[in-house]
């Protein structure tokens, strides 16, 4: 176990802090093995994960007692909890104390208040053995819970600490939920992997951010893309963050003028990166190499992608036609949970795991995500559209805030190019004449609403299904 979360004690092993409150590595360990002792034997614990210390010490204490994890999201709903409770079988529910428990949840274990020390880390676990069930974001549909073994996620955070030249010489700084890949395995078991240093700012807010850069000599930063848009959006907080070394998107696409921006004030070109909970993280750009607005870069070390058209043939590779992306590769998720039918949807006959998610490649391997299969690829008069593409040129208008596009039903066309954007003091018309200079007739929306908000879940992402619920 040890080598999955690095050796406690080691040499540039440093503490962990959680908005505001800190340990020394040993001691993080230490706790955890009370955690470990106290959970040993059970099938699944869940934890009420919020962006606590007590949070890291439970997730830490269930793979020193290998056993599977369940985070559960702080903020969810008496249903979304009743349902990830349920679903996942788990026999305790871990949290600091003083958390509530609803009836018919499983008894509540107070990390807090367990007596130090106590359990040595279980021998023997195997590395297939499930290490977190970690449920999707949603975005799409009720969230599923991803099984997610011990030697995945030591093959995809090795993969990233090569992408991103990541040490233990790094002070990572993020401030994302503790309920998802990229908060927790990347943000919290990676940084014990590794050996660095983690400052959660508890929220993942710019100003928190430079505060970070400047008291605590952060070097490594994770967001997801409305975290960088705001920070561009707060020229004094952007550049606070000039003395980084690394700046990291990912969950959803960053906007090409948020790169753009953040460059400008940052002196520094993020680093975009793709991946979802049942691929942890796939393809990225690298440390030492090319940043490209607009594209996630290139297969980490050990990770294969195809592109398949949509009959199932291999689309080319000329950077510019869309395919489905397939995946192969030792961090691949075990199936989803109680689904055994989706599970075996979402592979192809001979081993792929279908992201659902549309690309291009081109000969040079670098990656563009045109968006989901269901929500971004508008089918609208014999085309087929990405969505991101339109929501960059309207993105690129100075007043425009946020946008998202989808296709909506149109008689003739099949599907209409249809956009919500969130903008200040622009009118519609405006905007349909801004997009012309930029996008070819067929791409144009051809239906602008504006509107106050766009429906965004827990990670920030536009939830698309909903949009139409909010036109005006
Ligand atoms: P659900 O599966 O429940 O609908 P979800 O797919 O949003 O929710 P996650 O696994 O958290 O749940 O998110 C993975 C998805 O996020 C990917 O399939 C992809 O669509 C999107 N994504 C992640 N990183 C990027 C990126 N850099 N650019 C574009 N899209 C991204
Ligand atoms: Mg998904």
């Amino acid at each position: 176990m040890m080598d999955l979360l690095g050796t406690p004690g080691d040499a540039g092993g440093g503490p962990v802090r959680v908005a505001g409150r800190e340990l020394p590595r040993d001691e993080l360990f230490d706790r955890a093995s009370a955690v470990a002792a106290e959970i040993r034997g059970a099938d699944a614990v869940a934890v009420h994960a919020t962006a606590s210390l007590e949070t890291v010490v439970a997730v830490v204490g269930g793979m020193l007692a290998g056993v599977p994890v369940v985070p559960v999201p702080p903020d969810s709903g008496p249903a979304e909890r009743a349902h990830i409770l349920g679903d996942s079988g788990a026999s305790l529910l871990l949290a600091a104390s003083g958390a509530e428990r609803a009836e018919g949840e499983p008894p509540l274990v107070p990390v807090d208040a367990l007596p130090r020390g106590g359990g040595a880390p279980a021998a023997g676990v195997p590395a297939d053995a499930t290490a977190l069930i970690l449920y999707t974001s949603g975005t799409t549909g009720a969230p599923k819970g991803v099984l997610i073994s011990r030697s995945a996620i030591a093959a995809g955070l090795d993969g990233l600490a090569d992408a991103w030249a990541w040490t233990p010489d790094d002070v990572l700084v993020h401030g994302l939920p503790l309920f998802h890949v990229h908060g927790l395995v990347l943000g919290v078991l990676g940084a014990l992997r590794v050996g660095s240093r983690l400052v959660h700012t508890g929220r993942p807010r710019p100003e928190l951010y430079a505060a970070a850069a400047e008291g605590d000599g952060g070097s490594l930063f994770f967001g997801v893309p409305t975290v960088w848009s705001r920070t561009a959006a707060d020229p004094s907080a952007a550049r606070a963050l000039r003395g980084a070394r690394l700046l990291v998107s990912g969950s959803a696409p960053l906007p090409v003028p948020v790169f753009e921006r953040l460059a400008e004030l940052t002196g520094h070109r993020p680093v975009e990166r793709y991946g979802m909970t049942e691929t942890l993280i796939t393809v990225s750009a690298r440390a030492d190499g090319d940043r490209r607005p607009g594209y996630v870069g290139t297969p980490l070390p050990g990770v294969r992608t195809r592109l398949a058209a949509e009959d199932g043939s291999p689309a080319p590779l000329d950077g510019e036609t869309p395919g489905e992306l397939h995946v192969r590769a030792p961090l691949l998720f075990k199936g989803y949970l109680n689904r055994p039918d989706a599970t075996a949807k979402s592979f192809t006959a001979d081993g792929w795991f279908r992201t659902g998610d549309i690309a291009a490649v081109g000969p040079d391997g670098w990656h563009r995500i045109v968006g989901r299969a269901s929500t971004d690829l508008i089918k609208s008069g014999g085309y087929r559209i990405g969505a991101g593409e339109i929501e960059n040129a309207l993105l690129a208008h100075p007043g425009v805030r946020e946008a998202a596009v989808v296709g909506t039903p149109h008689d003739d066309l099949g599907e209409q190019v249809t956009a919500y954007v969130v903008a200040d003091g622009v009118a519609a018309r405006e905007l349909t004449d801004f997009v012309a200079g930029r996008l070819s007739v067929h791409k144009r929306p051809r239906v602008v609403h504006l509107v106050e908000a766009l429906p965004r879940n827990a990670m920030g992402k536009v939830v698309k299904t909903r949009l139409t619920e909010i036109t005006p």
